[in-house]
């Protein structure tokens, strides 16, 4: 720390993100990034668009607006674009929570949204997941203060029903709900169509996951007109022009190639049942899934034996010290090949113990 650094940062812990190594191929299953290339079509289209890099981009992102409009059946003043959902979601922290309206959010869970409250200097309660991993609605609905939810919960990936998530709407019309569906296309159900009925939800969603765009930064925001322009205020405060040429270009290009998503959306969902089954079949216990992930645990081996046995074998994934998890790793679903390559390296270190 710089002697210059403001004290108001001096206790700040910045989030850890997954590694990103470069000194060895790894098959990498610890970020949750997508196995398959970028859309044909966004590739195309970004690097027309290079060409236009001497000027600004359109602050307003018009074109990839009315695309996602048309597909989420939303209207253009209902939406915000971002540098990935990451951004939107720093962006709903600074815009709906202060001193008397605190963040809320799962004792599990993404682990930004702490990062991001410590950053605005806003003060936060954290609600324990049930022994099951799953969150009490009847918790949160308990409490004053604006919610984040990431639907499906990672690193569980267990998914809220639309449902559950009305109940906690209607509990209090008064405060903000924010639903993170970073991982909702792999099976479950988006809140979206619910702004209509309710205006304090914000739903985030990014191209990082289901859209192959990790690299690009691509994320949004839905909600209603008076909400989304909250963040825009905020926006036009810091970095109008925050999507870059390159990226909104590719993110119209992937709009229009929305059956290429959805074949990959099911593809990461027919390996996410077959490497679940597999591995159930070796004695591992896991948590019902909807997301591009898994979150497994062995009874014979410790969470962070299984990861550093599998990044010495060339395979990285996620492992979370917090003590109630720590017996668990977060898998992200690959190819099919990339599955069968896991599971014959946990084989191996199965049979080593007995
Ligand atoms: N929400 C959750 C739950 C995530 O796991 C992630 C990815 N790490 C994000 C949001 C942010 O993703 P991105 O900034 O790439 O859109």
């Amino acid at each position: 720390m710089s002697r210059f650094f403001s004290e108001k940062y001096s206790n700040l812990v910045p989030y850890t993100p997954g590694e990103q190594p470069k000194e060895r191929k790894y098959i990498k299953l610890n970020t949750n990034e997508s196995p398959f290339p970028p859309s044909e079509i966004a590739l195309k289209m970004a690097a027309e668009a290079s060409k236009r890099l001497m000027l600004y981009p359109d602050p307003d992102c018009k074109e990839l607006t009315a695309a996602l409009a048309d597909l989420l059946d939303v209207s253009t003043d209902e939406i915000v674009w971002t540098n990935g959902s990451d951004d939107v979601l720093n962006f709903a922290f600074m815009a709906f929570c202060d001193d008397e309206h605190p963040a809320i959010f799962p004792d599990i869970t993404y682990g930004f949204y702490s990062v991001f409250a410590e950053a605005n200097r806003i003060p936060y309660r954290v609600i324990p997941l049930k022994e099951d991993f799953s969150i009490s609605i009847e918790d949160f609905k308990r409490q004053k203060g604006t919610v984040f939810i990431a639907n499906p919960n990672a690193p569980t990936g267990i998914a809220l029903t639309l449902e559950q998530i009305e109940d906690l709407l209607l509990s209090d019309p008064n405060r903000v709900v924010v639903i993170d569906e970073a991982y909702v296309d792999f099976g479950g159900e988006s809140c979206v169509p619910l702004i209509k009925k309710y205006d304090n939800l914000l739903v985030t969603q990014t191209f990082s996951k289901s859209r192959s765009m990790a690299g690009a930064r691509l994320g949004f925001a839905v909600g209603s007109k008076d909400l989304i322009s909250d963040i825009h205020t905020l926006r036009y405060a810091t970095n109008p022009y925050n999507i870059n040429t390159m990226t909104m270009a590719a993110g119209i290009g992937v709009l229009r190639d929305e059956d290429y998503t959805r074949t990959n959306c099911a593809k990461i969902i027919e390996n996410r049942a077959y490497i679940s089954s597999e591995l159930k079949k070796l004695g591992f216990e896991m948590t019902d899934s909807k997301a591009n992930f898994i979150f497994v645990r062995h009874p014979a081996i410790h969470g962070e034996k299984l990861y550093l046995f599998l990044k010495e074998n060339g395979i990285l994934v996620r492992h979370f010290s917090k003590a109630r998890i720590s017996e668990y790793c977060r898998i992200t679903i690959g190819s099919r090949e990339e599955m069968d390559e896991l599971l014959k390296k946990i084989q191996i270190i199965l049979e080593e113990l007995v």
